[in-house]
């Protein structure tokens, strides 16, 4: 018989449960014994990783790029260029902020258009 199994079944005799998940470094089924978690092919006790971990991990993914978020910032410099429009007298600068606003106008459209794909 397989030292390991005869193990696994010197466990099961002793009281302890097989457990559903197995060991990180041998895949071979833990075991629960008296509170602790083992390993009878490593020989030693395992800890657990908690999913709070995994979950961590997942979360420092790179984000896709927030739309709305882009768009309300768009909107918010659209304000304020209507602002300096509403005050500015001098045409040169005017023209600039004129050229700025169809700019944002331009981006905002295409913004609005992906979002609906
Ligand atoms: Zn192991």
């Amino acid at each position: 018989m397989d030292d390991k199994i005869s193990k696994m079944a010197d466990m099961l005799r002793a009281g302890a449960s097989m457990l559903s998940i197995t060991c990180p470094k041998c895949n071979t089924p833990l075991f629960k014994y008296k509170g602790e978690i083992y390993c009878v092919n490593c020989d030693r006790r395992v800890k657990i990783v908690k999913e709070e971990e995994t979950q961590k991990i997942e979360e420092e993914k790179p984000q896709p790029m927030n739309l709305p978020e882009l768009e309300s910032t768009v909107l918010d410099k659209i304000k304020n260029l209507n602002n300096i429009l509403r005050e500015e007298s001098n045409p040169d600068n005017l023209d600039r902020v004129i050229k700025q606003l169809i700019l944002l106008l331009d981006l905002l459209e295409r913004i609005r258009r992906i979002g609906k794909i």
